[in-house]
């Protein structure tokens, strides 16, 4: 009989942490889960699933458009100067809170029928095998920290004015004028979304490319499409303060400028939730960024205590989350020797188009490998009757020596979609030949990836693409 009150005590019942305590409760482990806010974490609570839910509420907008060129009679649109769909933001959040308090009680029962304890409250380590939750102290073999990460703003004058991606989602009534400030994942996304809903959005950003680390031609193809749309895109430039002016705010830019808002939203990034959790006093290292330092096999300094997830600050999506948890589960509970593979995770972006990706960018292969490009561009099929001007963008990575696909990226609707089917090719080390032995879905967007003959020549690279590579 083990001298402690559990096998595995888990802090934080998000992506991580949940699957984390399911997977060992169901190897035999006895197993409890501590969570200060809503069961689900950031995902199913301020993140990816409220997210896509507005991605799609906006998304709307263009599809009324869009169904005119096909026949369709929308009030608003074709010329008959009746008022348009509207929008009702109370409705969207009502339903919207619903179905999330759906999936809290899926996580509720999840985790109940896995045999995991669920311990409400805010939960502090004291020592290599024990913590405390509101005052009781409770012990286990093994703590996991899976406490996630928290978003940051940077310090500036008016800095408490600002509002981060958890206001975000519960706003009261929809703002008209939002300036967001980054050019990340968030803030691409919480722009379209804001954009797509009506509102007027200025989307700032210090660098002259979104989405550092997505391969160049993505990048720029994005802008341009996202600028099409009627975004005000400020690129090289940044909010210097923020000031409340009667009831509105005022952002004032480097350049002089001033934008009124009705709220500025920073996704300046996310920094990890490790802040009071007591992992210092116990011999827990962290890095300047306060990620909990663990290695391959999630274990930090302190050997008892494990972290997975957004607070080991390695890369901050659920599915690798979820991924760590269960090499994790397995390594403890099962005995054997998992690991975390992080090469070739794909991921979307859910702007508007989606931006898909998976492998190396271009500059990250060309840096170890003689690569050949593959690019096109096109209006997809629907555009042709709907008349709007949005492109889609595929390109593919290879390297010239041995022929494997290095990187498949895409702009473009459902690109999300779509790369996650192409990973597979690109994890299990697919060749171009094999692409080009691939017969396509027809008539589909996926299809080009192949289908695309010809590489590009270094004289293909400038318009008429009109995309102009960068290595910003
Ligand atoms: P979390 O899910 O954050 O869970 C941590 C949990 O710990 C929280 O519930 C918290 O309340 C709890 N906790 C913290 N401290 C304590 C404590 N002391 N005691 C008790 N409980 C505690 N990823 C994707 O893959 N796809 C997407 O589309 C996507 N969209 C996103 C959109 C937004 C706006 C944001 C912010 C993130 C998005 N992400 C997305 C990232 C994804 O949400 C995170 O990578 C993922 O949730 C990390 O899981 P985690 O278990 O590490 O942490
Ligand atoms: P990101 O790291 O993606 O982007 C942060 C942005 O903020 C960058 O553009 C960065 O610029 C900019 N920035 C950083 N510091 C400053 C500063 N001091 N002033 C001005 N700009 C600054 O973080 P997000 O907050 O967008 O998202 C956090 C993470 O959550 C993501 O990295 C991703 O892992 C996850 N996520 C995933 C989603 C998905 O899978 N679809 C959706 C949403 C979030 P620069 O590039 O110049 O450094």
């Amino acid at each position: 009989m083990s001298k402690y009150d559990y096998d595995l005590f888990v802090i934080g019942a998000g992506s991580g942490g949940v699957r984390a305590a399911r997977m060992s409760a169901s190897y035999g482990a006895r197993v409890a889960v501590a969570e200060s806010h809503h069961l689900g974490g950031t995902c199913v609570n301020l993140g990816c699933i409220p997210k896509k839910l507005l991605v799609y509420a906006s998304h709307y907008t263009e599809d009324f458009e869009d169904a005119a060129g096909y026949g369709w009679s929308v009030p608003g649109h074709g010329g008959d100067g009746q008022a348009g769909p509207t929008f009702d933001w109370s409705t969207f959040l009502r339903n919207k809170n619903k179905e999330i308090e759906r999936l809290n009680g899926v996580y509720e029962r999840l985790l109940k029928n896995s045999g995991a304890d669920i311990r409400r409250g805010q939960a502090r380590v004291v020592d290599p095998h024990a913590a405390e939750i509101d005052g009781a102290r409770i012990t286990a073999e093994r703590i996991l920290v899976a406490t996630g990460s928290y978003p940051w703003i940077p310090d500036l004058p008016g800095r408490e004015l600002a509002i981060t991606s958890d206001d975000a989602f519960h706003f009261k009534t929809m703002p008209r004028r939002v300036v967001i400030v980054g050019g990340g994942y968030i803030a691409v996304e919480l722009a379209g979304i804001l954009h797509g809903l009506g509102a007027k959005v200025s989307l700032i950003h210090r660098g002259m490319h979104l989405l550092r680390g997505f391969d160049d031609d993505i990048r720029a193809f994005l802008a341009t499409e996202i600028q099409k749309k009627g975004l005000d895109l400020r690129l090289g430039a940044s909010v210097e303060s923020i000031e409340r002016r009667g009831d509105a705010l005022c952002a004032a830019l480097a350049d002089g400028t001033e934008l009124a808002a009705d709220c500025v939203l920073y996704a300046t990034g996310r920094l990890p939730k490790t802040k009071g959790l007591g992992l210092e006093e116990v011999g827990v290292a962290l890095d300047e960024d306060g990620a909990v330092v663990v290695d391959d096999a999630f274990q930090t300094a302190v050997p008892s205590i494990y972290a997975i997830g957004d607070v080991i600050s390695r890369v901050q999506l659920t599915p690798v989350a979820i991924a760590e948890a269960m090499a994790l589960a397995k390594r403890l509970f099962r005995g054997e020797s998992a690991r975390v593979d992080y090469a070739g995770i794909p991921t979307a972006v859910f702007s508007q188009p989606n931006v898909g990706t998976v492998g190396l960018s271009e500059a990250q292969a060309r840096e170890h490998h003689d690569v050949a490009v593959y690019l096109s561009s096109f209006r997809a099929l629907k555009h042709t009757l709907s008349g709007r001007e949005e492109k889609t963008m595929m390109k593919l990575v290879v390297d010239r020596v041995t022929d494997r696909v290095l990187g498949i990226h895409m702009v473009g609707p459902d690109a999300g979609e779509i790369i996650q089917g192409f990973a597979v090719a690109l994890k299990c080390g697919a060749t171009k030949a094999q692409f080009d032995a691939t017969i396509g879905v027809h008539p589909t967007a996926a299809e080009e990836f192949v289908t695309m003959r010809e590489p590009l020549r270094n004289a293909d690279r400038s318009p008429p693409m009109g995309i102009a590579p960068s290595s910003a």
